[in-house]
């Protein structure tokens, strides 16, 4: 485990001075000693937001992948048409990390940095994410990375109904490939696709969710791109992550 010193550091290399909270004497006006660190051990609400498996509509079995290995998988994915995106797309951005992986982290789509070159999180959302799993003691490659969607949509905008189930069944055959021990769900896209909820992310995190009916436990929080431009909102992060952590405790027995 980190020690607080350590963690400090990787905190300051995310920029997380806030995570540290002041607290001011409202008497003298003087700022007081920082609160102590959070305690790990405090008790976790578990949801139970278990949701069964929606069966994959026939208009999507062009993408029936369920044989595939990793290596078909990606050319599979690469070769993709089922939807309009890949009109518009560089190449697809099928994912990068441990196939053996504890964690599967899952963004939304690629962005432009990521359409050029071909991987996921690799633009300033990404730094922030790499800093981010340092925080908890993870490399980007003890990780696997992926998204919702495996191209990026125009201009950066939502991903529509119609292409996220066109791509579903390539991150379901991914996460039965890696077989996580948890999923980190970065931002409200991917939570409410993962989750099959429109309940805001906002109370979607600090919870621990089960990933449909696999038994795989979800864990959401913000997208690195909104704690790029709402950096108070980086100690709800850090939380999520260290609930994460425990939660990872707590499987261990
Ligand atoms: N944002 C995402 O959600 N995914 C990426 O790969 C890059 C930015």
């Amino acid at each position: 485990m980190l020690s607080r010193e350590q963690q400090l550091q990787y905190l300051e290399a995310m920029g997380i001075q806030a995570w540290t909270v002041r607290r001011v004497d409202h008497g003298t006006g003087t700022e007081q000693e920082p609160l102590p660190p959070e305690d790990p051990m405090v008790a976790v609400p578990v949801a139970n937001t278990t949701t069964p498996v929606v069966p994959v509509p026939d208009v999507f079995n062009g993408a029936d992948v369920a044989d595939l290995d990793w290596s078909a998988l990606e050319a599979r994915v690469s070769e993709c048409r089922l939807c309009d995106l890949h009109t518009s797309r560089t190449q697809t951005v099928f994912g990068v990390g441990n196939h053996n992986a504890d964690w599967l982290v899952i963004g939304e789509a690629p962005g432009h940095d990521e359409d050029q070159q071909g991987e996921p999180f690799v633009g300033r959302a990404g730094q922030l994410l790499n800093a981010m799993l340092q925080a908890v003691g993870l490399q980007r490659d003890q990780v696997y990375i992926a998204n919702i969607l495996k191209c990026r949509p125009p201009n950066n905008r939502d991903p529509k109904p119609e292409e996220v189930a066109c791509c579903e069944p390539y991150l379901l055959r991914q996460i039965e490939l890696i077989q996580p021990r948890l999923i980190l769900a970065v931002g409200r896209i991917a939570a409410q696709n993962l989750l099959n909820t429109q309940t805001p992310i906002g109370k979607l995190r600090g919870e621990v969710h089960q990933f449909r009916d696999t038994g795989i436990q979800l864990i959401a929080t913000y997208h690195p791109a909104y704690l790029l431009r709402s950096p108070l909102e980086k100690r709800k992060s850090w939380q999520d992550l260290q609930l994460a952590l425990r939660t990872l405790r707590e499987q261990d027995g």
